[in-house]
């Protein structure tokens, strides 16, 4: 749950004026002091001060991967044979990535502009194939743990197919015989994460390849964030549960290179098992009058800068390359959760993975302890159900562990003063002030004024916080708020 899809981080106030193009164009230097300037509150992920968004390699693969994307700044991959540079590093990404993922010759698979959209071409392939290959009687069924990333969600939104989720167990990890229970006539394609990103832990991916094929259905392993680091850590000899195509059952996979590939913005792959399972991921349209129209993913004009700049990432950085950023990552996560177990305050959330983790307290407000690391310069995101921050390690942390760990338990003997200042537990309230802190304060304020107003206790200030949680949901209305929020950000 990242609340900076809402909003800046630190919740800058929206902007309504309205703009227009320059008359005449500002000078090189006059424009560039300008978006400097407009960096002032970015994340300063180059210092680690961040647990999520940036993966950040180090300036040397950073400028390699860089330049590889200028080279092919205005290079489209819209038309494969227009620019066979592109089809050919594409081809090569998806054949190292297939390697990677101990497939075989039969793998095939196409770049895509990131995790999301990897998911919607499982996901729509899953439904294309369900359509001609089973006897659906009604609409298509995707099966998915309740960790599940919220692409399937807007997969499922997008292309019209209904959702069975299925909760996962106290280690977060999902049970496959629950899920199995779940199948149905109409079920077409079962979801495994590896990692899950909420809590890092790895679904029981052999189980559910078991399930999938024994029921004849598609199964999709979403590597999102794990792809480039479980099979470095796998190398290092880290006990990693298998969870790629040396899985019996597997037929997808979803792995970000922006993510622990190190490459630019916009570099995801999704494979399949074979070319007969993609070909449903395709679309064609043969009667445009501009030509025969066919595209392999969501978009249509593709960016040649990123797919170059993904096959930059994986040819320097090359496997020793991730091997090191791999064990940096992993040392680091070891020494921060190390630390954590000392403080009595603090829990990791079940045992994680990988890199990626939660922490939660029994005997404090967690989100507090996320306030007060805030204070001190460090972006932390909060997650819910149950409440916690969400940690994922990349090699920029290595530096600055030790000051993070200083720093949290700061923080914690912060929250602690606070928590003693603080009336009883009470789940309503506890819930509200989870909101309070995963929104912006604008958007939030907004909320607090329309379940007062549903509200029989009018304006009182408690009373509609008490009353807003239940007065919200199931209404549409808190989706309404965000949407109309997401709304004015976007002017
Ligand atoms: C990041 C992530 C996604 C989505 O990827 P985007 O590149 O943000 O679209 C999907 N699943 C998992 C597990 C992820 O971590």
């Amino acid at each position: 749950m990242a609340p900076t899809v809402l909003g800046n981080h630190k919740g800058l106030p929206l902007q309504n004026t309205m703009k227009k193009i320059p008359t005449k164009g500002l000078t090189e230097t006059e424009l560039f002091a300008e978006m400097n300037a407009l960096r002032k509150d970015d994340l300063n992920w180059r210092n680690g001060r961040n647990f999520a968004y940036v993966y950040y390699p180090g300036e040397e693969i950073l400028s390699v991967v860089k330049k590889a994307y200028q080279l092919f700044f205005s290079e489209n991959a819209l038309n494969p044979s227009a620019f066979p540079s592109l089809r050919n590093m594409e081809n090569d990404v998806v054949s190292m990535c297939a390697s990677l993922f101990h497939g075989d010759e039969d793998v095939v698979g196409s770049l895509t502009t990131g995790g999301t959209e990897s998911i919607l071409m499982a996901v729509k392939t899953a439904r294309e194939w369900g359509k001609k290959n089973k006897n659906l009687t009604g609409t298509p069924e995707i099966i998915l743990p309740s960790t599940a990333h919220p692409a399937f969600f807007k997969a499922a939104h997008y292309f019209n197919v209904n959702i069975l989720l299925c909760p996962v167990e106290q280690d977060f990890r999902v049970d496959a015989q629950k899920m199995e229970k779940l199948i149905s006539e109409n079920t077409v394609l079962l979801v495994g994460s590896a990692p899950s990103y909420p809590q890092g832990v790895v679904d029981p991916i052999e189980a559910l390849g078991q399930i999938a094929k024994k029921r004849n259905l598609l199964f999709h392993v979403d590597a999102c964030i794990g792809g480039f680091i479980l099979p470095f850590l796998q190398q290092l000899d880290h006990k990693i549960p298998a969870f790629d195509f040396s899985v019996e059952g597997v037929t997808s996979i979803s792995a970000d290179i922006h993510k622990y590939g190190y490459a630019a913005k916009g570099a995801s792959v999704i494979l399949h098992k074979n070319s007969n399972l993609r070909k449903h991921q395709f679309y064609t349209y043969t009667k445009w009058t501009g030509g025969i129209y066919a595209s392999p993913t969501m978009t249509g004009t593709r960016p040649g800068g990123a797919i170059a700049a993904a096959y930059a990432a994986l040819k320097f950085v090359g496997n020793d390359g991730y091997l090191k950023l791999a064990k940096s990552c992993m040392d680091t996560t070891e020494k921060l959760q190390n630390a954590i177990r000392e403080i009595p305050e603090l829990d990791i959330l079940t045992t994680p993975d990988a890199t990626l983790f939660a922490i939660t307290s029994d005997s404090l407000d967690i989100y507090e302890v996320g306030d007060e690391m805030g204070i001190l310069g460090w972006q932390i995101d909060r997650q819910q159900m149950p409440p916690s921050l969400h940690f994922s390690i990349n090699p920029a942390h290595e530096k600055v562990i030790d000051q993070t760990i200083e720093d949290l338990k700061i923080a914690v003997q912060k929250a602690k003063k606070l928590s003693l200042n603080k009336v009883g537990k009470n789940v309503q309230l506890q819930a509200i002030k989870t909101m309070q802190r995963m929104l912006p304060q604008s958007l939030f304020e907004k909320i607090k004024q329309l379940a007062a107003k549903h509200s029989d206790v009018g304006g009182k200030r408690s009373a509609a916080m008490y009353g807003m949680i239940g007065e919200l949901q199931g209404k549409g209305d808190l989706d309404d708020m965000i949407k109309d929020f997401l709304d004015k950000m976007m002017k």
